[in-house]
């Protein structure tokens, strides 16, 4: 089903491409998400990519993670096979 793209979330491109499972979501203070793979591999601004909030929950089970998760607050886990996430503190750069 088609809809309107709104409320756009950051994800690394493994992510986005499908290619890696989701390790690492996180929360700014403005309410968006960002999302990776968990991997350093990212140096370059062309590794991420912007995702539509409403692609994001068709396409990834985890966004339960993402529900619960308030602004400034980050979620971690070591496998994607793992349930329990770690929630901590997100500190967002200037
Ligand atoms: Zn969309
Ligand atoms: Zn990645």
């Amino acid at each position: 089903m088609s809809h309107e793209h709104t409320t756009f979330d950051i994800a690394c491109r493994h992510v986005a491409e499908n290619e890696r499972a989701i390790l690492y979501v996180w929360r700014y203070s403005d309410g968006q998400f960002g999302m990776s793979c968990g991997h350093d591999d990212h140096p370059e601004i062309s590794s991420w990519v912007t995702l539509c909030r409403a692609c994001v929950v068709k396409k990834l089970p985890e966004f339960d993670i993402m529900e619960q998760l308030q602004p400034l607050q980050e979620a971690a886990r070591d496998n994607p096979d793992q349930r329990e996430w770690t929630v901590g503190a997100f500190v967002e750069e200037e």
